[in-house]
């Protein structure tokens, strides 16, 4: 999935806005002093400097209109690492040894806006350049090589200890420990996300509503820890059946969310179906749980042009209630829907 980005600010975040910010804010900072820099040199000093430097700032300025347009993208992240590296190597080796303190900004900036591998392999090609260059002077070469390289450990080091805290806390903020499911704000998350992808490509979006039927029974016949295991079974039988662009949350006690991506409502169909008959003949539950039949209702919506979340979630409540109210353990679109309002488009109805 495209929110699997990690740089020295955080781990795996979801909040893929945060990194964009971040990226426009580097960028913006290059635009400023390259323009200042390039402008200079233009007109009162080294002017093949200012032929780099003024198209770089044009392409960073590019980059930062695409980002402010489309939003994160990781092929920005690495142009502007790029220009920002090739543009400090340029500077250096054109007014000497002595300008490449430049190196230390770009290269600490980097470890902001790309993963630590791709900014330390940046930075170790400058560093490398640089040095060189600089073997005429060679201890004023060393005391910045070595210094770079000690800045790079540091910062290399200090971003795999975060990336791991981060990784964790994440793991903590986001998903449920009873049933590995993603929670509360995990799904707000994804729902922002999606409905951001819809707006953006119109890509068609599906979610299921899934309510466990009668659970009050399992705890109230078995035992609440019983009725634990059985939430945290269903959960993973219906994680083992997902595709990877498929997501499931813990909407509340004993109720699941799929957000099923690039899908519509017809394919969800499917998967829904497929989840109310796998957990119907889940054999070892039912036969553990005679006479307490293990079933779910689901309900199902496609997310509308110019609707918001909350509308979403709601329509797909709407249709799974209706499943109960047909008797449970069937599967149910929201009442405006065109197609089948209730059963499998397919034509292999729902049955209880
Ligand atoms: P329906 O078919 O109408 O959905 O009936 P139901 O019994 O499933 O629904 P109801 O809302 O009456 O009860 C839900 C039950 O889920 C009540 C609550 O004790 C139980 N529950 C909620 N969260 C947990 C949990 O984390 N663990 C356990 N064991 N039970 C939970
Ligand atoms: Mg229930
Ligand atoms: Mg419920």
């Amino acid at each position: 999935m495209q929110n699997d980005y990690s740089t020295i600010l955080g781990a795996r975040s979801t909040d893929l806005e945060f990194y964009t910010r971040v990226m426009m804010v580097v960028a913006l900072c290059g635009v400023t002093f390259g323009l200042a820099f390039g402008l200079y040199h233009l007109f009162w000093g080294n002017q093949l400097l200012s032929l780099v430097l003024l198209p770089v700032v044009c392409l960073q300025i590019i980059t930062v209109y695409l980002l402010k347009k489309n939003g994160f993208s990781r092929f920005a992240a690495w142009t502007i690492a790029l220009l920002q590296t090739a543009a400090t190597i340029f500077y250096s080796l054109e007014i000497g040894i002595e300008a490449s303190y430049w190196l230390f900004a770009s290269g600490v900036a980097n470890y902001y806006i790309v993963d630590r591998k791709v900014a330390l392999s940046f930075n170790a090609v400058a560093c490398f350049v640089i040095a060189v260059y600089a073997l005429g002077e060679p201890a004023i070469a060393i005391r910045y090589a070595a210094s770079f390289v000690m800045i790079n450990i540091f910062l290399f080091s200090f971003a795999r200890q975060l990336e791991k805290k981060n990784a964790q806390l994440d793991h903590m903020l986001t998903v449920d420990p009873l049933t590995m499911a993603g929670n509360r704000t995990a799904l707000e998350a994804a729902l922002r996300r999606v409905k951001s992808q819809y707006d953006r490509h119109e890509t068609p979006v599906s979610l299921i509503m899934i309510d466990l039927d009668h659970f009050k029974r399992i705890n109230d016949t078995h035992g609440h820890s019983e009725g634990d295991r059985v939430l945290n079974r269903i959960a993973t039988l219906i994680k083992k059946r997902l595709r990877p662009t498929d997501s499931l949350f813990r909407f509340g006690g004993e109720e699941f969310i799929v957000i099923t991506e690039n899908t519509h409502l017809n394919q969800a169909a499917y998967l829904a179906e497929d989840i109310r008959k796998r957990v119907e003949s889940d054999v070892d539950d039912q036969r553990k749980h005679a006479g307490d039949a293990l079933t779910v209702s689901l309900g199902l919506a496609q997310l509308r042009g110019n609707e918001a979340a909350d509308d979403w979630l709601g329509r797909a409540d709407k249709a799974m209630y209706k499943a109960k109210a047909m008797g449970r353990n069937w599967i149910c679109f929201d009442a405006d829907t065109s197609a089948d309002q209730t059963g499998n488009p397919s034509g292999t109805a729902s049955t209880l």
